[in-house]
């Protein structure tokens, strides 16, 4: 069993994290590690981002005099986001405060899916072309080194931004976003197929296989 921290409070993106990687890894999220930093996301990368949630969360582990639990040896942060090529590649590392861009917190899922249809409310569905891209930074817990280098994974999921919300399940612009060969939303596909092609899966399953390759 391979226990990671996943540096998110994300309850959603957790989910799919162990639900994709399945019953061999135990994921803790920062609700288990009180007094974990908060991390400020403002590299203009997912890679930016995704390195230094991680890196930041596994010096501050390493630092701590405290055991930890389960035998904690990996953090994982996952930096994701939606590119719509008709607004430039916008959201992008903005994704989850599109809608409150000016301000420092995320903005409520609705807000940002309300922002993105109105500003492709001119935009014909053939030019509404988009994908969903994901960065997962691994870093080792390494209580003798200061120098954490994490190991970077990536994957993207192509598809298109429907003219109107549909589904329930999911989170964030799940409900906008049609992949590629289908013709429902992330949302109503619902979590088996989504996991199955999503950016984060096409990650997930480049990390595994690096973890399956180092000595125990
Ligand atoms: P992060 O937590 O800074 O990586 O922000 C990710 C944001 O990108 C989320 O709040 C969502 O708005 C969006 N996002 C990332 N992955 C997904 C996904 O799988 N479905 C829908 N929206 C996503």
């Amino acid at each position: 069993m391979t226990t990671l921290l996943i540096a998110t409070r994300n309850a959603h993106k957790v989910g799919e994290i162990q639900a994709i990687l399945g019953a061999n890894y135990r994921c803790l999220t920062l609700k288990e590690f009180y007094g974990a930093p908060g991390v400020v996301e403002d590299a203009d990368t997912f890679a930016g981002n995704a390195t230094k949630k991680a890196v930041e969360l596994a010096r501050w582990l390493s630092n701590m005099s405290i055991d930890m639990p389960h035998s904690t040896r990996f953090v994982l942060a996952d930096d994701s986001g939606l590119e719509v090529d008709a607004l430039n590649g916008a959201p992008g590392v903005h994704s989850a405060r599109f809608a409150a861009l000016d301000k420092s917190e995320n903005s409520p899922d609705a807000d940002n899916n309300a922002k993105l249809l109105r500003l492709l409310k001119e935009v014909p569905l053939e030019q509404r072309t988009a994908r969903f891209r994901c960065v997962i930074a691994l870093a080792e817990i390494n209580l003798l080194s200061a120098n954490i280098r994490p190991q970077l994974f990536d994957g993207a999921c192509e598809g298109r931004i429907q003219l109107a919300a549909s589904g329930q399940g999911g989170f964030g612009y799940d409900p906008l976003f049609v992949p590629d060969g289908f013709t429902q939303s992330f949302a109503e596909l619902g979590e088996d197929i989504k996991n199955k092609l999503s950016h984060r899966a096409q990650a997930l399953a480049k990390l595994k296989v690096y973890l399956s390759m180092l000595p125990i």
